[in-house]
């Protein structure tokens, strides 16, 4: 059986397809759909006999999942060689609110959900579910299977969810921290289990997604309790462009003092502003990364303020919990920054936290673990897999519904 995933941004269409056998999913082939109602677009596609690249215009989502099954199904290098051979199809979505907390089958009630959170998120649920309804064209026969973001951050607590503004506005808007990444949170979870030999139900981790958009989250046996991103992925660290937590009436006065519209301060926070606000350089880090080798001072001023956000959080969700068993890092600068993860977690050795200066530069070949033997607490860097958990969600829901003899 074969399980496709998509994740379905506003111009793209990225896809991974997996072979499941009995509980074992082995991905088979990968590809994307870039720079979708642009003049030129492009279809790219690596399978097991090889890859497959062309140029195209592709107008729309429905017509960009045309080219993702025409390379599936390429019959020299594709993998299937009739779309039913596709029996799920799991979708990344951002946003799914408080109303869902797990992976659904996609039906009418999920799309209504999809939608009314677009507001909260509208970069990426109104694509997501693009993404979603193209699919289910092209792939008919398949169990279309949604999976969020926000479902691992259902167990926060109230007291951990809610903002501080009149309560009416929770109960008339739904104004409270949600929460985002999950799906990646979900993955490196269950590694850091493995990795340290401990079930998930005794073990308390801090874990921090620092990618282009990055968060951290408190996992209490097994139970998120914490997370830094809020109502919308704004809040919370310094991202490549937005802002991360900041006193809300810097909104106002960049209204009065700038003369912005409520617009114009939203976009700033959300695009001119973190890394690439700081630096006056660049939004991604490797860049960042050279310029600070180079001694400009710009580039340390934006690494220093990202990192040392990062660290706050740490020691706030060290308080959370009443101490940490491990601190894990993933996703791009998590995964493959030994300068950014030094920045974060020097000087820490008061709260348990010794890092080993060789194992940091090299993780991978140290079983992931980059803090010293006599750290009480453990770090770990994790490679982490947001498409495998979709692809296991997504076969689960294809496995039930065969069950009860349906699909
Ligand atoms: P997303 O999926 O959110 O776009 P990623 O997890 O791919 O993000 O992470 C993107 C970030 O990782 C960018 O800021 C990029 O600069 C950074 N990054 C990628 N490779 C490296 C590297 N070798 N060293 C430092 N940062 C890196």
């Amino acid at each position: 059986m074969k399980v496709l995933v998509i994740n379905s941004g506003s111009s793209t269409i990225k896809f991974r397809v997996y072979e499941a056998s009995g509980a074992q999913l082995t991905e088979v082939a990968s590809g994307s759909v870039e720079r979708i109602g642009e003049e030129i677009s492009t279809v790219s596609y690596r399978g097991p006999r090889g890859s497959i690249e062309y140029k195209v215009r592709v107008r729309d989502h429905e017509e960009g999942m045309r080219h993702v099954l025409r390379v599936l199904s390429d019959p020299e290098r594709g993998v299937i060689s009739d779309p039913s051979e596709i029996r799920g199809v799991g979708h990344r979505v951002v946003h799914g609110g408080s109303e869902i907390t797990g992976a659904v089958v996609v039906d009418e009630r999920v799309e209504g959900v999809i939608e009314k959170y677009a507001k909260m998120a509208p970069l990426h649920n109104p694509a997501n579910l693009m993404g979603i309804r193209a699919a289910k064209r092209v792939f008919s026969g398949a169990v279309h299977v949604a999976v969020f973001d926000t479902a691992f951050h259902a167990t926060l607590p109230e007291h951990a969810y809610l903002y501080a503004i009149p309560y009416e506005y929770y109960l008339k808007h739904g104004i409270r921290r949600y929460g985002f990444h999950g799906i990646s949170y979900t993955y490196v979870s269950r590694r850091a289990s493995e990795i340290l030999g401990v079930p998930l139900e005794r073990l308390k981790l801090i874990i921090c997604h620092l990618g282009s958009g990055a968060s951290v989250a408190a996992v209490m046996h097994g139970r998120c309790v914490d997370t830094s991103m809020g109502m919308t992925p704004l809040e919370g660290l310094v991202m490549g462009t937005r802002c991360g937590d900041i006193d809300p009436s810097v909104f106002y006065f960049l209204m009065k003092w700038e003369g912005l519209s409520a617009d114009e301060v939203y976009d700033l926070l959300n695009y001119r502003s973190g890394l690439l606000g700081l630096s006056g350089i660049s939004n991604d880090v490797r860049v960042l990364l050279e310029e600070y080798r180079r001694g400009n001072p710009a580039a340390a001023r934006a690494l220093r303020v990202f990192a040392y956000r990062v660290k706050k959080y740490i020691g706030a969700y060290m308080a959370a919990m009443n101490g940490a068993d491990a601190i894990v890092l993933t996703a791009g600068i998590g995964e493959r920054s030994p300068v950014v993860r030094k920045l974060i977690l020097e000087n820490m050795e008061n709260l348990g936290v010794k890092l080993d200066e060789a194992r940091n530069e090299d993780p991978a070949s140290h079983g992931w673990v980059i803090s010293s033997d006599d750290s009480r607490v453990k770090v770990l860097v994790i490679p982490t897999n947001e498409e495998l958990v979709i692809a296991e969600e997504t076969l689960k829901k294809v496995r039930e519904l065969e069950g009860r003899g349906g699909a």
